[in-house]
């Protein structure tokens, strides 16, 4: 048996057929048939070969003994054929249309860079619709609303406070998690302590208690007030496809940026993940989903450097398209106006309600995030795959 090659791992599947395992051993050897059949592919091509013929199978097989039957057959007739895909078959059905007189060519299995551009471009939001969402695409007042609001209700236990008292000590008493229905008792209840809305007692005002009140402000009016919007399309610049994720924090100036990572669509490669200081003295970390803890503060960077090292004409800049899943919480907290926009929170929610990315990961790629804290490198790699699955792009496919 040959070396194992870097990323040969089995698709994860919502069912799989064998062991993890056994999947991987067999998967293992289909790598080193292929490898055998001196094919016109570089080795980053075998392993997406690889991967793709395994979870075909694995997905169309019931069994482990059905998996097992059908992987000899696809193995076997690799060797026969020589890895010549006109060939093979798998499952019964052949791989590809035979064409004449053409060489078994890896290339079959990948996607070119204009190709996928203009799928991409095709699927991105309309500047209106993104409006409607929640973006702010322009550095104008909204006259309906009042410039600079004094009072504000808390984000967590709802009670109305001076937003410039914010770091006078009181008591907020709140629930982290949301109150789901109970079908049996047929009453809502916290799903972080269990306690009923019904309850007497004064737990169900709260199982959490802080000092201070916490908000989120949503309008150019107040989010300006703070720092100011920046404008993507002063910056001209290269082409580039960017998944984005921030984490954030609640401080004395609203819900802030403390994290942010920014994934390359084409290479999957991380360009940018930092710890960023907010402007606001910090109120709560919001470990829970922020998967940030008081001792990765130490290694923040402050805002100014995040934005000299991503509003650049190679980086973020006016022709880029940026992904996300409600996209428009990211920008608002990083204050950057961009409209070439691919949000999978709009796109690909069914029903009145947007998806989590959560439960859209599940349903298109079999995967399971945020088990735990959320990490916006995960999230920003979720998004990124959730596109491609849906576009037609191997996850797999790093080079172009
Ligand atoms: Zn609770
Ligand atoms: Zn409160």
């Amino acid at each position: 048996m040959s070396s194992k090659p870097h990323g040969l791992i089995p698709q994860t599947l919502k069912e799989q057929p064998a062991h993890f395992q056994d999947r991987n051993k067999i998967l293992q050897k289909v790598y080193d048939q292929l490898k055998n059949c001196r094919l016109k592919a570089n080795n980053a091509r075998l392993v997406r070969m690889s991967i793709q013929l395994e979870a075909t199978v694995a997905k169309g097989s019931k069994s482990a003994q059905g998996y097992r039957f059908n992987m000899s057959v696809l193995l076997r007739d690799i060797i026969k054929h020589k890895g010549d895909f006109r060939k093979i078959k798998v499952l019964g059905q052949p791989l590809l249309a035979p064409k004449k007189g053409t060489a078994p060519d890896a290339s079959t299995y990948t996607t070119s860079k204009p190709e996928v551009l203009a799928k991409l471009v095709g699927i991105l939001v309309d500047p209106a619709l993104l409006k409607k969402h929640g973006y702010i695409l322009t550095r104008e007042l909204d006259p309906t609303l009042p410039d600079h609001t004094i009072y504000t209700h808390c984000a967590r236990c709802n009670t109305k406070f001076r937003k410039d008292e914010i770091l006078k000590d009181t008591v907020c008493m709140y629930h982290p998690q949301k109150k789901i229905y109970n079908r049996e008792t047929k009453t809502h209840v916290y799903s972080c302590c269990g306690e009923s809305t019904a309850s007497t007692s004064f737990l169900r005002l709260g199982c959490e208690k802080a000092k201070h009140h916490v908000f989120k402000s949503e309008s150019y009016n107040d989010l300006h007030e703070i720092s100011e919007f920046l404008n993507t399309n002063v910056i001209d610049g290269e082409v580039n496809v960017l998944a984005l994720d921030c984490e954030m924090a609640y401080t004395s100036k609203g819900f802030e940026m403390v994290r942010l990572t920014i994934v390359d669509f084409f290479t999957s490669k991380t360009l940018f993940d930092e710890i960023i200081d907010p402007f606001g003295e910090i109120l709560d970390l919001n470990t829970q989903f922020s998967g940030i803890h008081e001792e990765d503060m130490k290694k923040a960077i402050t805002y100014q450097d995040v934005m000299d090292r991503i509003l650049t004409p190679s980086f973020i800049n006016k022709n880029s398209i940026l992904m996300g899943h409600g996209l428009e919480n990211d920008l608002n907290v990083m204050r950057i106006i961009h409209d070439r926009i691919i949000d999978t929170a709009i796109l690909y929610s069914t029903g009145r309600y947007k998806s989590s990315l959560k439960n859209l990961t599940f349903e298109t790629l079999s995967e399971k995030i945020q088990t735990g804290e959320h990490d916006s490198s995960q999230d920003a790699i979720a998004t990124m795959n959730v596109i491609k699955k849906k576009i037609g792009v191997s996850v797999h496919q790093t080079e172009w």
